[in-house]
């Protein structure tokens, strides 16, 4: 059990990110439940709460830096400091091929991905640096190595993140921060549902039962965030490899 840890997580209010906020919680951590659907998060925090866990909801949009900072602030006067991160926030909507994709939808893709990550990464760095130590993991995808038709927005995104990951570990890995990135492979989400919808590449012709469970993501996101990261850190590690499953303590692929 872990005692007296805080974790912020980003995209709290399905999928991933709420399995991960479940899944934290279960072991011990105070959570915070963080994104733009307030009664979704509101609910999931208060299920959290009345089986014994700690749990706060924040509404909160990423791609606004006010709106995170504020945030942060109010996480670090309730539970005095932040010890994980888990930047899980993400679109891949709307999916459309260069040409036909709408500049203003692109860059909104780019507000949330890239510079979510980065607006919560800045937001938090100065409270963990004081404490010199904190652990920040970036929800990252196969699609930050791979082009896949369709997805310029998100792919060109993932990879950038992949970056920000390299950047904070050369820049704070030295000052007890430990930054990693998690590629989970396919999940059975509701951006899966999406993805299916859109039918334009090969990830569209899934079969959904090709997809792993959000709770496999969670344990790996706990294991991570513990002792799992500290071969990983600076890079993304990926869920795709037995030797990711096995490590992990998840079936093989
Ligand atoms: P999901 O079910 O669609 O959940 C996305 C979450 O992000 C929701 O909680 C959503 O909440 C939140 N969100 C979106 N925009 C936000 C914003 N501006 N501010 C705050 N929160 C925001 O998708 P998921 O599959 O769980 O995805 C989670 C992460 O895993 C994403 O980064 C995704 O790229 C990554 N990933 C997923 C897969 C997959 O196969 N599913 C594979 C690789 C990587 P609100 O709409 O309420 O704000």
């Amino acid at each position: 059990m872990t005692e007296n840890r805080t974790a912020l997580i980003t995209g709290a209010s399905r999928g991933i990110g709420e399995a991960t906020a479940r899944h934290l919680a279960a072991d011990g951590w105070a959570v915070v439940l963080a994104a733009r659907s307030s009664s979704d998060i509101d609910r999931i925090a208060a299920e959290i709460t009345d089986i014994g866990g700690k749990a706060l909801a924040n509404t909160c949009d990423v791609a606004d830096y006010h709106s995170v900072s504020a945030m942060i602030k109010a996480t670090q006067e309730r539970f005095g400091s932040i010890d994980l991160i888990v930047n899980n926030a993400g679109v891949i909507n709307p999916i459309a091929r260069l040409a036909e994709s709408n500049p203003e939808e692109w860059s909104s893709v780019v507000d949330i991905n890239l510079k979510g990550v980065y607006n919560v990464i800045h937001a938090v760095l100065p409270g963990m640096l004081e404490t010199g130590s904190g652990t920040v993991i970036n929800i990252s995808s196969g699609a930050a190595n791979a082009p896949l038709e369709g997805w310029s927005h998100y792919c060109a995104t993932k990879s950038a993140v992949k970056m920000l990951t390299a950047m904070v570990h050369k820049e704070y890995g030295d000052k007890g921060i430990r930054c990693v990135g998690l590629s989970p492979g396919t999940v059975a989400t509701k951006m899966q549902v999406d993805i299916k919808a859109s039918g334009i590449n090969p990830v569209s012709k899934l079969d959904p039962d090709a997809h792993i469970p959000p709770e496999w993501v969670a344990k790996a996101i706990a294991w991570l965030a513990d002792a799992g990261a500290a071969n990983y850190l600076g890079t993304d590690f990926s869920l795709k490899s037995d030797e990711g499953r096995t490590a992990v303590g998840l079936p093989p692929v």
